[in-house]
């Protein structure tokens, strides 16, 4: 931005005052053009336009007030700023000069200070104000850029925008579709299996069968299977159940024991089985917790269920629970579905098994996921690393969020030689007190 250069017309008949003032302006960046007279004071001021004048009242041709008179009969200098320079000892010169129409004045002798305080009044305000507009002018311009660039982003948004609702309907159509399948082949599956069922089950009791030895054992493997098959059927239907957020809870206050109990009784026997041990730490002073038992069940007889699976025989499975503050950091660590509750119960069944990778601990809670070679599983379903479809965690989250709660996982690694082991972490509501 170049700052532009003021004119000054000095309309003095003395040379030295004419000098003195000159110096003194030009010395502050401003041009000075001088006018000898009266009548050379009005055509310069005409031809110059300047944007300030100082003018001598007593001036040898005619006087300074007429000139300031023709001067200001100009249209356009009408506005220009004029200071009359006016003898100290006339007082009525200043009410003149005032009357018609000079915008100051300064008592002869003035110094150099005043002359340049009184000089910048008018046309410093005129800087400012030139200033002022083209800053407003570089702010308009400016503004209009950005509203192109707002414009130009706002069109690539849009374009961003369809393709993103083309892939989002286009997922959720694949997501609808999936819903659909395993609903569709879950229920489908069910009624031909009850059948099986029902029929392995009178063959096994069929007089004819129960004394020949080696088809009772074909029988008992035909059971197994079904029995199975009726699990994994099962865990889909709950699955969809979870996805489709239709799993009707029917919520009581429940003791922690009550809860794990049943679970333990039915793995007594795997645990016997894989010589395992069993530690249970969990206080019958604790607070209730609000929930669904048979849901509840479904979460811990996973968890429970992967730690006999997922630990060598010899192993130890720790299941302890303590009450937690609601505002504690752990409830508040990934809390979208955590309920607003005064304490929490935390859960942990600790394992000392083949571990997680610390890159898996959160996909082994999506559907169908599982860390080991599906080919590699053995099939029973408390065996050692015995496989399973990937969904018990999945339906145990579902579960265990839509109590309001929370599910994690805390392992150093997987290592299935060192067998570091894994913590499953359960936060549900516990029961208000008071
Ligand atoms: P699965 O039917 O495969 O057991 P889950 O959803 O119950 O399905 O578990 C998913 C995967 O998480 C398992 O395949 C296993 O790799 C891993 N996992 C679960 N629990 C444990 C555990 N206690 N120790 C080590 N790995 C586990």
């Amino acid at each position: 931005m170049t700052t532009r250069t003021f004119t000054i017309l000095n309309v003095e008949d003395l040379q030295n005052n004419r000098d003195l003032v000159r110096r003194i302006l030009e010395s502050q960046g401003y041009q000075v053009v001088d006018a000898v007279n009266g009548l050379e004071g009005i055509s310069k001021a005409k031809a110059i336009n300047p944007d300030l004048i100082l003018m001598d009242i007593n001036l040898p041709d005619i006087d300074g007030f007429s000139v300031v008179t023709k001067i200001r009969s100009q249209p356009k200098l009408a506005q220009t700023p004029i200071i009359a320079l006016t003898a100290r000892n006339v007082s009525d010169d200043v009410e003149r000069a005032v009357a018609i129409g000079c915008d100051s004045y300064l008592n002869k002798p003035f110094g150099v200070k005043q002359l340049l305080d009184e000089v910048q009044k008018f046309v410093g305000k005129q800087r400012q104000e030139d200033e002022i507009s083209r800053r407003e002018f570089y702010l308009r311009e400016h503004s209009v850029t950005l509203v192109e660039e707002i414009e130009r982003k706002f069109e690539e948004l849009s374009v961003v925008h369809e393709e993103l609702s083309v892939m989002h309907e286009r997922l959720q159509r694949l997501d609808q579709a999936k819903t659909d399948f395993i609903s569709i082949a879950s229920h489908e599956l069910r009624t031909p299996l009850t059948m099986v069922h029902v029929y392995t089950d009178m063959l096994r009791t069929h007089p004819k069968l129960v004394n020949d030895e080696s088809l009772t054992e074909m029988m008992e493997g035909l059971r197994k299977g079904v029995n199975r098959l009726n699990d994994i059927i099962n865990d889909m239907i709950s699955i969809v159940r979870v996805e489709l957020a239709t799993l009707d809870l029917a919520y009581t206050p429940l003791s922690l024991q009550s809860v794990i109990a049943p679970v333990i009784k039915d793995v007594k026997q795997a645990i016997e089985e894989r010589n395992l041990t069993l530690e249970i730490n969990v206080s019958n002073e604790l607070p209730y917790v609000v929930g669904d038992d048979a849901q509840l069940y479904q979460v811990f007889s996973r968890l429970i269920g992967n730690a006999i699976k997922y630990t060598p025989d010899q192993g130890k499975i720790t299941i302890c629970a303590a009450v937690h503050q609601g505002d504690t950091p752990l409830a508040q660590n990934g809390a979208q579905t955590l309920a607003r509750a005064d304490q929490f119960i935390e859960v942990s069944v600790a394992d000392t098994g083949i571990g997680i990778n610390k890159e898996n601990q959160n996909n082994i809670f999506e559907k169908f996921f599982t860390v080991e070679d599906v080919s590699l599983h053995s099939s029973g379903k408390t065996q050692f690393r015995g496989g399973g479809p990937g969904l018990g965690l999945t339906i145990a989250k579902g579960i265990v969020e839509a109590h309001g709660g929370r599910i994690w996982v805390e392992s150093e690694g997987y290592n299935p030689e060192g067998n570091p082991g894994s913590t499953f972490y359960v936060l549900l509501p516990a029961q208000e007190t008071g």
